[in-house]
């Protein structure tokens, strides 16, 4: 019984959270209970990179209440051009130690936990059935393929978000909804050609996909909405022009026809 009222209150915001959250309380369209869903959310950030590390200090700000990071790299001078949460002091340390004292630093009511580790087929399920929500910003195509599978295989909603150069895309996946190989094939890209590290990415553009990454997890969270539900947002960073593309489920997808 007594556990029973420490979980209730537990669940509640206190009254440094709610001021803490008070302008995004008093939205309209946006409420306690709203609030009170983002604390209760589990939430998996893949890689610690430009669109990682954004994305999880946006939602540590909004209050999602538990945010695991899991990124094997260690932070390059390099990367300090658009990684955000880092500085010149952190070259040489672990991105996913370093972001996790940032988020806890920004945010002490929530709770954080750190893998210096790559996701592969050995982690991936431990890691991913656990969550609410699944969001990536990894850097290479392998790892992005077995999150989809993942999530599909564990029925966890993925929010996947990626950039190059000038260019964004993102889009999600939900429930029996087309998943990432319905859109993209792996026979058709298995090329780790097209990465960050190698092609060239202007500073700003993995922080606008990661802040849409954000907010569309914000939104899902908090309200179980899913804009973005067999959609490809594709960003143009040239002409600022936003695009949305319907995709359909198909119907020889090894992922997600296999459920
Ligand atoms: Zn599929």
């Amino acid at each position: 019984m007594d556990a029973q009222l420490d979980l209730d209150s537990d669940m509640e915001l206190s009254d440094d959270e709610m001021h803490l959250y008070s302008r995004q309380i008093l939205l309209d369209g946006w409420d306690i209970d709203a609030q009170e869903k983002l604390k209760l959310a589990n939430v998996l950030i893949v890689g610690c990179g430009g669109i990682g590390c954004a994305t999880a200090e946006l939602l540590a700000r909004a209050g999602v209440g538990q945010i695991t990071l899991i990124d094997a790299d260690r932070i390059e001078i390099s990367n300090l051009q658009r990684q955000i949460a880092y500085t010149e002091h952190d070259v040489g340390f672990y991105k996913a130690e370093i972001l996790a004292k940032r988020l806890l630093a920004i945010n002490p009511y929530i709770r954080v936990q750190s893998y210096t580790t790559k996701l592969d087929e050995s982690n991936a399920k431990a890691l991913i059935s656990r969550q609410d929500l699944v969001l990536d910003g990894c850097d290479n195509f392998s790892t992005r393929y077995l999150v989809n599978a993942s999530c599909v295989e564990n029925n966890v909603a993925l929010i996947s978000a990626s950039a190059i150069g000038f260019q964004g895309q993102l889009f999600m996946v939900e429930a029996d909804a087309a998943c990432y190989e319905c859109l993209f094939p792996k026979e058709q890209h298995a090329s780790e050609s097209l990465r960050c590290a190698d092609s060239g990415v202007l500073a700003t553009t993995p922080n606008v996909m990661a802040s849409l990454e954000a907010h569309h997890a914000l939104l899902y969270l908090g309200l179980g909405t899913t804009a973005l539900k067999q959609k490809l947002l594709l960003w143009d960073g040239r002409s600022m022009k936003q695009k949305i593309l319907a995709f359909e489920k198909d119907p020889d997808c090894p992922i997600c026809q296999a459920r």
